[in-house]
């Protein structure tokens, strides 16, 4: 039987896993972990690493206002996010909440366990990363902070070091007038991994784009930012926006082909979605 520790700090956690002769993983909501393993033991390949369970610390509860930012504790479900009264520069994360998997999913699953896994297609990923988020890392000699841009390292990689504990999302707050908006393209509309997920960022001021923020993902190992596009927005009427994205402005993406898309045609719906997610209200419903 898999060992499985509860522990109820996170002090006792992180001694827990500093003296472990084997390095356990961490269990959340066990979302991605159980599916997992079940996988793996379908295939005759079961998994015995023992289990920690993170899920009874305190100190990973919660969504707070911090002054200038948010921090969102790595305990914190989709579904608290998806009902959580928060300003509109979260809109692209609240609406990610809402489409990831189904309620079950959502119910369970956390929006740092979905960072932790560091999957492409990760939902969370581009709405954190065009918001500049950092990742809070506890381990028993402190904590430290990462921008999520640093921490994902690449397909399933990411800076965790041996020892440490994602304990909390950090989210600066954007300047008011930000407005965000997250366009998922998937093969229906829930209980699906995402082909393209889009978000875009914009702080508005008098009619014009005063800063863009753009991210895409599941079209590179990492969602990327794209520096160029938000270049050519700015100082642009909001009206115009939809117009500017081209194709050389995802020329840095690397998307694959898989089983739910070929790569030309990632390329060709992430371009659609940037146009959409930019559109006036009312244009992006009918588009
Ligand atoms: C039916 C179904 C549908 C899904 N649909 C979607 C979808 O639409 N979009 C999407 O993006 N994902 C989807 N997922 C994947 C999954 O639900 C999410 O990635 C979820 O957010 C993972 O969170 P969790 O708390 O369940 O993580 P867990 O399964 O508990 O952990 C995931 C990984 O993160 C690590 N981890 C968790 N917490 C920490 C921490 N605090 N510190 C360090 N490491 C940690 C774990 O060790 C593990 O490696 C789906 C899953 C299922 C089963």
């Amino acid at each position: 039987m898999t060992a499985y520790r509860r522990p109820t700090r996170l002090t006792e956690a992180l001694a827990l896993l500093a003296e472990a002769p084997e390095p356990p993983l961490l269990l959340a909501g066990g979302t991605d972990i159980y599916p997992a393993r079940a996988a793996a033991e379908a295939w005759m390949r079961p998994v015995d690493r023992p289990l920690l369970d993170l899920s009874a610390l305190p100190e990973l509860a919660g969504i707070e206002d911090r002054g200038d930012h948010h921090r969102i504790g790595a305990l914190v479900t989709w579904a608290a996010l998806r009902d959580a009264a928060l300003p509109p520069w979260f809109d692209a994360l609240r609406q990610a909440a809402r489409q990831v998997g189904g309620a079950q999913v959502q119910n369970r699953g956390t929006l740092v366990g979905n960072l932790c896994n560091a999957s492409p297609a990760a939902d969370g990923v581009p709405p954190l990363l065009a918001l500049d988020a950092e990742i809070e890392l506890a381990c028993l000699g402190g904590v430290r902070r990462l921008a999520l841009g640093d921490f994902l390292r690449g397909n399933r990689q990411t800076a965790l070091a041996p020892g440490e504990i994602a304990t909390a999302v950090l989210v600066p707050k954007a300047a008011p007038g930000s407005v965000a908006r997250f366009e998922k393209l998937g093969a229906r509309t829930y209980l699906v991994i995402s082909i393209v997920m889009v978000v875009a960022v914009i702080e508005v001021e008098a009619g014009r784009i005063a800063r863009a923020r753009i991210a895409v993902g599941a079209c590179s190992a990492v969602a990327q930012r794209l520096p160029g596009l938000e270049a050519a927005l700015a100082g642009l009427p909001l009206a115009a926006a939809a117009s500017i994205p081209a194709a050389a402005h995802l020329a840095a993406l690397t998307p694959i082909d898989d089983i739910r898309a070929t790569a030309a045609y990632r390329r060709q719906a992430a371009l659609v979605l940037l146009r959409r997610a930019l559109a006036p209200p009312a244009e992006a419903r009918a588009a």
